[in-house]
C-alpha cells in the first residue's frame, strides 16, 4: 500500500495518479534503512513518484523496478572504475546546456530536474555541480547558436528530464526553435511515460505539436516498466502523431538476462514503439554495482540478436573520449580488456573494460 492505495488500485488509476511518495514510505516499500536514504540523497536526489512506487511495491523490493530507485551506500564510495565525465559531456559545451559531439544535432540540457532519480544516471553529478536550468538569457544564446550553426538540424532536448517543465515552457522552446529556418526536427529524450504517465495529459502533447516533427525518445528499461498506464501516455502521443522510439541501459540486476531483454524489446513493439539504443552502461561515480563488461554484454546481444522476433536495438557504448556512441560489436580486444575502436579517419579510441 503506498499513501492509501493498494496496488491494484494504483495500477488501475495510474493516469490520474500524480505526487510524490513521502520519505517513510519509499523506506519501507525498498527495505532501505531511513539513515542509508538520508546519507545517499545528499549526494543524489531520492525521489520517487506514488505511481512509481506502487509499482516497486507490486514487484518486490529486489525487483528491476525497486533496484533502479534503491538508495545504496556504495553509490557514496569511489570505485576504480570509475571515469570523470564518462562520455565527455562536460568538455564538449560550445555554449552553456549543450553539448556536441555531431555536426547536425546537438543536446541541450533544459533542467536537471527528474521525476525519479534513477541510481545509475550517468548524469548523477551534475546537480550539485552547476545551476538547475537555463535562464531566458541562457536560452537566447542557445537560440543564437543554433541560428549561428545552421549544420545543426535536430536539437535535443535532454537533462534531467525536459517534461519536468511546463507545458508554457516546452511551448516557449518549440516556437523558438520553429523560428530557425535550419532546425528542420526536434526530439525529446524523457523518462516521464515511465515514471510519471501523468504527465502526458491532452495539454502536454498539445504544447508540444507544431510545424517542427518531433521524436519522442523514451526509455523504459525493463518490461514491468510497460504498465496500463504507461501503454497509455505512449499512445497519446502517438495519437497526435509523434515518432516514438526507446533507448535502454544495460543494467547489472535489472535487465542483463535475455529473457529480460527479449521481453522489454518485444512489449515495446506490441505497442508500436521503435528499437533505437541499447547503452552499455557508463561509468559515473556511485553507479558500480549496475555495470556490466563489455565482453557479458555483447554475449548477451548477440543471444538477443539470435532469438528476438522483433527488431533488437543497436548496442551501443558512449565513448570517454568524447567521440560519440559506436557499436560495441565493432569493437575490438587488443588484452587485459583494453578495447579499441577504428574510427576509419586514423583515429582510434581506446576504452579500458573493467571487471
Ligand atoms: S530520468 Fe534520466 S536524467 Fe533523470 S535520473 Fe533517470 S536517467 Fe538520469
Amino acid at each position: 500500500m503506498v499513501d492509501g492505495k493498494t496496488t491494484a488500485e494504483t495500477d488501475q488509476t495510474a493516469t490520474a495518479v500524480t505526487g510524490f511518495a513521502a520519505r517513510p514510505a519509499i523506506n519501507r516499500v525498498l527495505d532501505v534503512p531511513a539513515e542509508v536514504t538520508d546519507q545517499v540523497r545528499r549526494v543524489f536526489p531520492v525521489q520517487w513518484p506514488r505511481y512509481y512506487l506502487a509499482l516497486a511495491e507490486q514487484h518486490g523490493a529486489d525487483s528491476a523496478v525497486a533496484r533502479m530507485g534503491k538508495p545504496q551506500l556504495s553509490e557514496l564510495v569511489q570505485d576504480p572504475g570509475d571515469i570523470a565525465d564518462p562520455i565527455a559531456d562536460q568538455r564538449q559545451r560550445p555554449v552553456p546546456f549543450v553539448v556536441q559531439k555531431h555536426a547536425d544535432r546537438v543536446i541541450i540540457l533544459t533542467t536537471k530536474k527528474c521525476h525519479f532519480y534513477c541510481r545509475f544516471c550517468f548524469r548523477r553529478e551534475e546537480p550539485v555541480a552547476r545551476a538547475m536550468e537555463p535562464t531566458d538569457a541562457d536560452w537566447e544564446t542557445i537560440f543564437a547558436f543554433l541560428r549561428a550553426n545552421p549544420a545543426i538540424k535536430e536539437p535535443i532536448l535532454s537533462g534531467g528530464d525536459p517534461l519536468t517543465l511546463s507545458d508554457e515552457r516546452l511551448a516557449w522552446i518549440r516556437s523558438n526553435l520553429e523560428r530557425i529556418p535550419s532546425v528542420t526536427h526536434w526530439r525529446i529524450h524523457s523518462r516521464a511515460p515511465v515514471h510519471y504517465p501523468a504527465r502526458v495529459t491532452p495539454a502536454l502533447v498539445e504544447a508540444l505539436q507544431g510545424a517542427l516533427p518531433l521524436r519522442l525518445m523514451c526509455h523504459f528499461n525493463h518490461a514491468d516498466e510497460l504498465t496500463s498506464a504507461g501503454r497509455a501516455g505512449i499512445a497519446r502521443f502517438q495519437a497526435a502523431g509523434l515518432t516514438v522510439s526507446n533507448q535502454a541501459v544495460l543494467l547489472n540486476g535489472v535487465n542483463d538476462t535475455l529473457e529480460a531483454q527479449t521481453a522489454l524489446w518485444q512489449g515495446l513493439a506490441e505497442i508500436g514503439v521503435g528499437a533505437h539504443h541499447l547503452h552499455h552502461p557508463d561509468r559515473v561515480t556511485g553507479n558500480a554495482p549496475f555495470r556490466v563488461t563489455i565482453a557479458a554484454g555483447l554475449a548477451l546481444y548477440r543471444e538477443l540478436c539470435a532469438v528476438s522476433v522483433v527488431k533488437p536495438p543497436s548496442y551501443v557504448l558512449d565513448l570517454p573520449d568524447g567521440c560519440g556512441k559506436v557499436p560495441v560489436r565493432d569493437l575490438t580486444r587488443n588484452d587485459d580488456g583494453l578495447y579499441q575502436y577504428d574510427h576509419g579517419d586514423g583515429h582510434i579510441s581506446q576504452y579500458q573494460d573493467w571487471a
